[in-house]
């Protein structure tokens, strides 16, 4: 049964952190709905060597050309509740009438080999994982203009009228929070350039953290 109590959000595994072997980072991607956060995650894999991007368990109905296990793990509410119950996921949140959140296994084995984790999530999900990660690299991700921001969602296509709407509403308070808790704002006007920004933002962190990891060795 899906829990009447249940939060908005919440760190169900959050009290067991696993260990980052140097170099291992956790990178949270975040921005309002259709500023191309999946399109910048999809390129910054290929260019990193050694990333791994979360792929996120969700109660959303899955869009056309959306591909179950690639995109997201599409599942029903009551499944989404036994993975909470059972400490599988390392945060989740609800997102515009939705429940989504990152499966804990994957991150754990990418960090503690020494890997890259990306996790393109919303900021309620971010500041969790902030939280069990301190020195998560954290990115907001901005468009050019609004009117570019409406034109990209509307573009997609792949929601109705009012979700777009909604999703656009969204966008102000999104951006708000994330000033107060992000330390990268990145603009995607270019996507290239953007991508590019993304790379030296996380390659000076793991630089920053191998440093700090050789000085305690
Ligand atoms: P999000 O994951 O943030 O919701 P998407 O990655 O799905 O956004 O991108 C939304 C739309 O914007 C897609 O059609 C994508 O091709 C397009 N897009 C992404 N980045 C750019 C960019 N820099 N310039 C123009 N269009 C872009
Ligand atoms: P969409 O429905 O457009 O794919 O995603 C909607 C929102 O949910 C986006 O802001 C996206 O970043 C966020 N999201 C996707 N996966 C997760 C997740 O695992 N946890 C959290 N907290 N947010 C997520």
């Amino acid at each position: 049964m899906w829990s009447e109590g249940l939060s908005m959000s919440g760190t169900a595994a959050s009290s067991v952190r696993s260990r980052q072997a140097p170099g291992g980072l956790v990178v949270v991607i975040s921005g309002p709905s259709g500023v191309g956060k999946s399109t910048i995650c999809r390129e910054l894999v290929k260019r990193l060597d050694n990333a791994y991007l979360s792929v996120s368990v969700t109660t959303r109905q899955k869009g056309a050309g959306e591909v179950d296990g690639r995109d997201y793990w599409f599942v029903s509410r009551d499944e989404f509740q036994r993975r909470i119950d059972k400490g599988l996921l390392l945060e989740y949140a609800e997102v515009f009438g939705n429940f989504y959140g990152t499966p804990k296994d994957k991150v754990d084995e990418t960090i503690t080999a020494g890997r890259v984790a990306v996790l393109e999530i919303d900021v309620q999900g971010g500041r969790q994982i902030k939280a069990i990660y301190p020195d998560a690299v954290m990115i907001f991700i901005l468009a050019p203009t609004h009117k570019e921001l409406e034109g990209r969602l509307h573009g997609r296509g792949r929601e109705d009228e009012e979700a777009a709407r909604h999703r656009l509403e969204q966008a102000g308070t999104e951006t708000a929070a994330a000033w107060q808790h992000y330390e990268h704002m990145v603009i995607n006007a270019d996507i290239k350039e953007a991508v590019d920004e993304i790379v030296r933002i996380i390659e000076s962190a793991r630089t920053r953290r191998k440093a700090i990891g050789d000085k305690r060795d």
